[in-house]
């Protein structure tokens, strides 16, 4: 009858989500993500698995981030062939975003080889194509609201995280006992009254949560993310130039394109034409096209001639011809290209052509991690060297802030606050070591809350007095 969960990963971090969940024999994981960051993390990935990736029954996922889907090829490459359980939506994204992230690892393994960085005779990629093409083929489309049981006695049910496309919290139920053990997997949380998504939906009552806590320690700006951005667009437009805006290709660059488009219909920056030029970002906005009804667009009226994630103005740009025609674009005028943090992609092309020039403006938006591009430029750099030469930064460097997908402190005290009683024991992941502690603070001084911060590979037998 004991029921175990083992946190393989998000643990003091906020990458590599892995969760694994044992009870009568049967095995889940939910949530199989990369390390992401700094190299110590990243190295994480190419240790052993900790767990036999045959024994393990079913993956459920909450989301398509890589952080949380990225590590699913390698246990597939490791002997994993069971059903993989997800929203249709993130089925979508995470083929999108698995493969971009095998091309990566393909391209890291040659850059090795090449210049003879490998400590090895040969480097190799984490995983490929063909490991993510048999991963895709093990995806199981489950809708919101249903109950299914990927092993018995296991049983989940999906429901609206608000924070990307086909994004859920999970309410697991385990019956094997007259009244069942009752857990909740927050997945990542997203904002209220967020661009694009519905609210998180309020989690259900349970026994033990297992809760995000990104933002755990810090609230975000007041100040309205329309507002902010018309300033920065309008003092653009003035300057004459175009307009850089890097962007996580799937998820980020659809919310600035609805922002843009709430912009427009309100008559708050002139009918600007906006390029989003990224394959990846291209595929992306087709499903959040197809999944219309996962949107929420309530924020505003949007007028027939700028719909939410297209219109006439809306240009996407697939083919490389056509992004290096961009090069004689003239503005005023927005490109929107990833990689978000400027590390790599055709973003990097357009600011060797954009950022020589005072009339053009880059705009950052959102999380710059140290050692990118985008925290260079955030940082005041004269220079950035790109393709084995300094290039001048003349242009206007501006800031969005509050560009994130993830709840705030304040939100994530709206979301658990919506729990009718205490769970017995809440677990805090997915935060750096100060964001989880000071929510753990908190909800043991100001809730009278159970909460633990779980170390990597950390177990806990789940049991109710
Ligand atoms: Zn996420």
């Amino acid at each position: 009858m004991t029921v175990r969960i083992t946190f393989h990963g998000a643990a003091r971090c906020v990458t590599g989500s892995k969760y694994l969940l044992e009870a009568d024999g049967a095995t889940v994981l939910i949530d199989c993500g990369l390390f992401q960051g700094l190299k110590p993390l990243r190295l994480l990935n190419w240790e052993p698995t900790p767990f036999r990736a045959g024994s393990v029954d079913a993956v459920v996922l909450t989301h398509a981030h890589l952080d949380h889907v990225g590590y699913l090829p390698r246990i597939v490459k490791q002997g994993f062939n069971r059903s993989i359980y997800c929203t249709p939506a993130t089925s979508q994204l995470a083929e999108i975003i698995l493969l971009d992230s095998a091309k990566c690892q393909e391209y890291d393994a040659a850059f090795a080889n090449k210049k003879g960085f490998s400590k090895h005779d040969l480097a190799l990629p984490l995983y490929d194509g063909r490991d993510v093409e048999r991963t895709v083929r093990l995806f199981r489309e489950r809708p919101r609201g249903e109950w299914f049981a990927p092993a018995e006695p296991i049983w989940m049910r999906f429901a609206d995280a608000g924070h990307l496309l086909g994004s859920n919290h999970i309410e697991v139920e385990i019956r094997n006992r007259p009244r069942p053990l009752r857990l909740v997997f927050s997945g990542d949380i997203g904002r209220y009254d967020g661009p694009l998504y519905h609210d998180p939906a309020p989690p259900p009552a349970c026994d033990f949560m297992i809760c995000e806590s990104t933002y755990g320690d810090r609230d975000h700006p007041e100040r309205s993310l329309l507002d902010a951005l018309a300033d920065v667009i309008s003092r653009a437009v003035d300057r004459g130039g175009v307009m850089l805006m890097a962007a996580f290709a799937v998820g980020r660059s659809q919310q600035l394109m609805y922002l843009l488009q709430i912009l427009k219909s309100e008559n708050r920056i002139a009918d600007l034409p906006v390029y989003i030029d990224s394959p990846m970002a291209c595929n992306a906005t087709r499903v959040y096209r197809d999944f219309s009804e996962d949107h929420d667009l309530a924020e505003s009226d949007l007028d027939a001639a700028h719909p939410a994630l297209g219109g006439r103005n809306v240009h996407l740009v697939r083919e490389t011809a056509e992004s290096k025609a961009l090069n004689r674009l003239k503005g005023p005028a927005i490109i929107i290209s990833s990689s978000g943090m400027m590390t790599g992609g055709r973003i990097v092309h357009h600011l060797r052509q954009r950022l020589p020039d005072p009339r053009n403006t880059v705009i950052l938006g959102g999380y710059m991690a140290e050692g990118t591009r985008g925290r260079l430029l955030q940082n005041g750099a004269e220079t950035l060297r790109m393709f084995g030469a300094d290039v001048p930064v003349r242009a206007a460097i501006e800031t969005v802030p509050g560009l994130s997908g993830h709840a705030d402190r304040s939100g994530l005290l709206r979301w658990l606050g919506n729990l009718p009683q205490p769970p017995v024991r809440t677990f805090l992941t997915h935060g750096e070591p100060e964001s989880s502690d000071a929510l753990a603070e908190h909800l043991r001084n100001a809730w009278q809350w159970d909460v633990v911060c779980p170390e990597l590979g950390q177990s806990f037998a789940l049991e109710i007095p």
